[in-house]
């Protein structure tokens, strides 16, 4: 008997098994540091966990609607216009099990087998297999280091084909931190407006900007049209440290909102009742936490980045946003250790797990070679210690 040629196609989360390699070694004794898997390592604000017990004392314990209980997504498409300058009515929103399950509604809503879809490298590693999943076909532009990993319409062109029918975007980005700019996403706008193309813009980063002379810009807002095609996808688990409630969410057309909400009523069907009451008082409560993450987040980014780029051989951009840093390996590469040759980030990730301790993402999963991605959303006394162990590695064999 053979399993389904796509399910043979798909990989497991290299983010999510770098971690639970970590994890399964650290619960051994074995004294790891973790830069793998980006989540943030503050717990749910206390107020959040408060309105979940109370749904479960006040048994709001029952199926809700399969899009998420509307109170919900009234709390969500509030949100979208306060803060994104967004319009949607609540009957656009269709509230998931998290952005990964959203992203998997949106594309499942507008591919059709063979349909091609254009992810700009280096990308979320999940984008791939999701768009595969549902029997799409990801095309993928490169983008480069001189231009801040951005891409632009030019290059967008280069890639189109007569099957293209989508494009996603991701700022600030995962795993290069980049964060496009008005007039950057203007341009990304005209091309899928020429075009005819959907736009995936998956904004989960939004909250984690650092510098004050950029703000989070939902393409989405541009203009009408622009609008009309794009789906927006968010979610909980990166702006209130929710990452293990999975609570994510589609903002589209209404023609879209529906076609995905008829297909969760038959796949999921709602996201847990008490997620979503704890989402409600997460949307709607009090905010200032979310600030004191960000500053947080921008001092370990400030001090990571230095580190990092005062180790000879290693260099990366300033990240903008997100919590990751890019690290330029390539100058460790074709070299040899105890006879063993550094071909490229997975023999360096290797390497540093197994004899530094350091789980780090080689990025050849992010569709990028020769760079590795650290994570620093992670305690400062990781943050200093992992450095210290990268830092000994290069100086030790380099
Ligand atoms: N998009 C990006 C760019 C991510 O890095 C992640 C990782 N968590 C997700 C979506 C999915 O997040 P979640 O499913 O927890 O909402
Ligand atoms: N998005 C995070 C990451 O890139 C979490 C793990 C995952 O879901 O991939 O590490």
């Amino acid at each position: 008997m053979k399993l389904s040629d796509k399910i043979n196609a798909i990989r497991a989360s290299a983010t999510l098994s770098i971690s639970a390699r970590a994890a399964k070694m650290k619960a051994e004794g074995i004294d790891i540091i973790s830069f793998g898997a980006g989540e943030p390592d503050f717990d749910t604000p206390d107020f959040i966990k408060q309105a979940a017990i109370k749904a479960i004392n006040e048994n709001y314990t029952h199926y809700t609607a399969y899009e998420g209980c509307e109170e919900l997504r009234r709390a969500i498409a509030d949100k979208l216009k306060r803060e994104n300058n967004l319009d949607y009515d609540y009957t656009q929103i269709v509230v998931s099990n998290g952005s990964k399950h959203a992203l998997n509604n949106a594309f499942a809503a507008i591919l059709d087998p063979g349909d091609e879809v254009i992810v700009p490298a280096p990308f979320w590693l999940s984008y791939i297999e999701i768009i595969k999943m549902e029997y799409g076909v990801p095309v993928i532009v490169n983008t480069y280091k001189e231009k801040s990993f951005k891409v632009n319409s030019s290059m967008l062109e280069k890639v189109l084909t007569d099957k293209t029918k989508a494009l996603i975007i991701n700022s600030p980005n995962n795993p290069t931190g980049m964060v496009y700019t008005e007039s950057e996403l203007k341009d990304i706008a005209d091309f899928a407006l020429k075009h005819d193309l959907f736009v995936i813009s998956d904004e989960i980063y939004e909250k984690l900007i650092y510098s004050h002379k950029l703000r989070h810009i939902s393409i989405a807002s541009l203009n009408d049209e622009i609008y009309k095609r794009t789906i927006v996808i968010n979610g909980l688990s990166k702006s209130h440290a929710m990452t293990g409630w999975r609570v994510g969410y589609t903002a589209s057309s209404k023609e879209i909102a529906k076609a995905i909400g008829s297909m969760q009523s038959h796949s999921t069907s709602n996201v847990n009742s008490i997620a979503q009451k704890a989402a409600i008082a997460a949307l709607t409560g009090d905010q200032s936490y979310v600030e004191q993450m960000l500053t947080e987040f921008k001092h370990r980014r400030d001090y990571i980045a230095q580190r990092i780029s005062d180790i000879p051989l290693l260099s990366s951009l300033l990240p903008k946003g997100a919590f990751y840093l890019f690290v330029d390996i390539s100058k460790l590469c074709s070299k040899t250790i105890d006879g063993i040759e550094i071909k490229d980030s997975e023999d360096v990730a290797k390497i540093l797990l197994e004899r530094y301790r350091v789980a780090v993402v080689p990025c050849n999963v992010f569709g990028y070679e020769n760079y590795i991605r650290i994570s620093y959303a992670t305690s400062m006394s990781n943050i200093v210690e992992g450095v210290n162990r990268i830092e000994k590695f290069v100086k030790q064999n380099f």
